[in-house]
């Protein structure tokens, strides 16, 4: 015996599954766009940070969660490699420059005044 509840009941999953269909093709570029947003604004992100810790990263003062997130950047955004590559050769270039000894007495001046500025009675003396 063939009843007719069941093509009523398809017909009605087959309406409601048209909508939902209709109304996520309606939906899907905002989607589409919202995530491309998200992304890039994560990318941005990644390439902020990687700049702020640029230098921490050559100086080996990174801990290795954010050493590996800096290197896998890196790898994988050609802007920030070239950061890192000039301001690697900078580094270089600034180490490379001989050093010439202070004058002497230099250090003990620095630090007489900067002992003056801290001592509010020599401050007022000073006035
Ligand atoms: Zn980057």
């Amino acid at each position: 015996m063939v009843t007719f509840k069941q093509p009523k009941a398809f017909r009605a999953v087959d309406s409601a599954l048209s909508e939902w269909l209709s109304s996520l093709v309606r939906w899907l570029p905002i989607l589409r766009q919202k995530a491309h947003n998200l992304l890039r604004n994560s990318a941005m992100n990644n390439c902020e940070q990687t700049r702020q810790w640029l230098d921490a990263y050559l100086d080996n003062e990174l801990d290795p969660v954010n050493t590996l997130k800096i290197e896998q950047h890196l790898l994988a955004c050609a802007a920030c490699l070239q950061a890192y590559e000039e301001q690697r050769a900078l580094g270089q270039v600034t180490r490379a420059v001989p050093r010439y000894p202070a004058p002497a007495g230099l250090r003990e001046r620095i630090l007489s005044a900067l002992r003056a500025e801290s001592d509010p009675l020599t401050s007022i003396h000073s006035c």
